[in-house]
């Protein structure tokens, strides 16, 4: 480790793409050199200020950024204590942050001649980011979903298929995220030439966690320089939830080195993380060890077999994490926590009834825990919330578990 990454928590990760122990790039000799290509490329498009006046012009016209800051000012008042703010990503077109990301990476694309883009998706989100700026550039979209999740996502691969996106469900292990993503490796592998894949979180061999972390971070930047706006001066308290983990350190990253700012991730504690393994918690119920090319914590049999893990939110449901958030678990920089179902649910009640904003299940995690915390502190506290999608997606979701009927017309 270099000297100046020991005095920041923001300059990591070292030139092999290690935070502390965890990251860098467990990839075959084929892998190689595409990895390599694409960090020489992201690191050009880093320093080139024509690269982020192209993505700004896109966040601004095609996305809807800055997304606003906004004070949950009924939920404040109802949980009484600490002032809740919400950071608005739900209003980002196509309902999420996944499209920070995606565009990044698509312009990356361009930038290296490719005319072909693969993806892998779990609930879908990141397919529809993917098939949406692939339909705005006119590139070739293949994405890659678990058989399982084609059929509990209908209606996202309705609307990859109304995009122009090709989506092949994923027969081999056990038809999940996990195995769509490996699948995505192997195509990618056998089509180096015009490919480019396009990872979905801060996952992957680097330098994947870095660069969609660097895509992410619009969200951490807005928010710190909304609040000052706002408040003039830092949150207390930045919270997100936590599938594999961008949108939290998109958030948490520009805030990493104020030593003030409380920082907490919400994992999905599905039916409790003392249940056998019907929970998705990788860093409170996982060790490390390594899966799509990186090292980090992941949840795991006593033999090492990856598990599935469970929550009722399919957005969380990867079993593994960013290498970056087990760096900031181990060094104590970060906080992390889970949230069962039951309490996601609640929270997405309160927040359906107390604000207006029907929320996705995920970002109910993280409002779960704000509704934990925020009554015990004083009123002059302020905490931040990632709102990182919206929850139209999942009302067949919630119907169900609240035992209720979606009635047509
Ligand atoms: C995909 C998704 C997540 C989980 O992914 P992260 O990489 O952890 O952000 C969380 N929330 C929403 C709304 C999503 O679509």
């Amino acid at each position: 480790m270099t000297v100046e990454m020991l005095n920041s928590y923001r300059s990591g990760p070292d030139e092999r793409g290690m935070f502390g122990t965890f990251g860098g790039r467990f990839v075959s000799e084929t892998l190689m050199p595409l990895i390599l290509d694409l960090e020489r490329e992201f690191f050009r498009a880093r320093d080139d200020a024509g690269f982020w006046q192209e993505m700004d012009d896109l966040w601004t016209h095609y996305v809807g950024r800055p997304s606003p800051l906004y004070f949950a000012e009924r939920l404040t008042s109802h949980l009484g204590g600490a002032k809740v703010y919400m950071k608005r990503d739900e209003l980002n077109h196509t309902g999420a942050h996944k499209i920070n990301n995606v565009l990044g990476q698509i312009l990356l694309a361009r930038r290296m001649g490719k005319t072909r883009i693969i993806a892998e998706t779990g609930a879908g989100q990141h397919g529809v980011a993917t098939a949406t700026v692939c339909a705005r550039f006119g590139l070739k979209c293949v994405v890659y979903m678990g058989v399982h999740d084609v059929d509990r996502q209908a209606p996202n691969v309705f609307r990859m298929r109304l995009l122009g996106a090709e989506v092949i469900p994923v027969t081999s292990g056990r038809g999940t995220l996990k195995d769509a993503m490996n699948d995505a490796l192997r195509d990618w592998v056998t089509n180096v030439r015009d490919t480019f894949y396009c990872i979905g979180t801060v996952a992957g061999p680097h330098p994947y966690p870095l660069l969609v972390r660097e895509f992410q971070s619009i969200i951490g930047r807005e928010a710190r320089s909304q609040m000052h706006e706002r408040e003039g001066r830092l949150p207390d308290i930045v919270i997100a939830c936590i599938g594999g983990g961008s949108n939290a350190m998109g958030l948490f990253h520009p805030f990493l080195d104020d030593q003030s700012v409380r920082i907490i991730g919400v994992e999905a504690g599905g039916k409790g993380v003392d249940s056998r393994m019907e929970h998705c918690a990788s860093l409170t119920g996982g060790r490390p060890g390594v899966l799509h090319g990186n090292r980090t914590y992941l949840l795991q049999d006593d033999d090492g077999q990856i598990l599935e893990g469970y929550s009722i939110s399919a957005g969380l449901d990867y079993p593994g994490i960013g290498p970056e958030h087990s760096w900031l678990h181990e060094t104590g920089r970060a906080e992390y926590v889970s949230v069962t179902d039951q309490e996601a649910l609640d929270a997405f009640q309160l927040c359906c009834e107390r604000e207006g904003i029907i929320p996705a299940l995920e970002p109910s995690h993280a409002l779960a825990h704000v509704a934990r915390i925020a009554p015990d502190l004083p009123a002059d506290q302020i905490i931040c919330m990632n709102m990182c999608g919206r929850g139209d997606k999942d009302i067949f979701t919630v119907a169900k578990a609240l035992g209720l009927q979606i009635e047509a017309g």
